[in-house]
């Protein structure tokens, strides 16, 4: 049977990991399984931008996916950028296995305000949904209200729901 690995990389799961696995099972029907990858972060940080390299720590993380992984999920607290971006929240293959998504920006603190652990989670929850659907073939939607919405600011993340809309859906079972 096929699992989504979630692989916490150098972060305490602890706060998020309930909702996020339920939150994957009810969108994509899977179960998911924890795994402690052997990653080097250090290795995929840029000494100019002070950031980390989204796509190598993603080439890390799938360099010998688990026979049973349908999809695996990197989760990190670390700036994450690709060349072409200030920034990303995270990063997925279009119809690939691996995704990533950074608690990083995600955080009332990265803003100067107060910590909210239950919106951290309710951020990463959708954000990860999003990079799942780049991996399971979705491409980013217009409504605003869908999870499959492209966000350039948090709080673009905080307008969208952590659900797909009906079309996104459909398209999901057809692929
Ligand atoms: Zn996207
Ligand atoms: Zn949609």
């Amino acid at each position: 049977m096929p699992y989504i690995y979630i692989l916490p990389i150098e972060n305490d799961p602890s706060p998020w990991i309930e909702n996020l696995e339920k939150s994957i099972h009810r969108t994509f029907g899977y179960y998911s399984k924890l795994a402690s990858p052997d990653i080097c972060l250090e290795k995929t940080f840029d000494m100019k931008r002070m950031q980390y390299n989204s796509s190598q720590i993603l080439l890390q993380m799938i360099a010998s996916p688990p026979p049973d992984a349908e999809k695996i999920l990197g989760i990190v607290n670390i700036d994450l950028f690709i060349p072409i971006l200030t920034f990303v929240f995270g990063e997925a293959q279009l119809r690939g296995i691996g995704s990533i998504v950074s608690l990083h920006r995600l955080n009332n603190k990265f803003y100067g305000l107060p910590e909210d652990k239950e919106l951290l989670s309710e951020r990463l929850v959708k954000e990860a949904i999003h990079e799942l659907g780049h991996n399971f073939g979705l491409v980013h939607c217009a409504n605003q209200e869908c999870v499959m919405k492209s966000s350039t600011y948090v709080e673009d993340i905080d307008h969208k729901s952590v659900e797909m809309c009906d079309n996104c859906r459909r398209e999901l079972r057809s692929l």
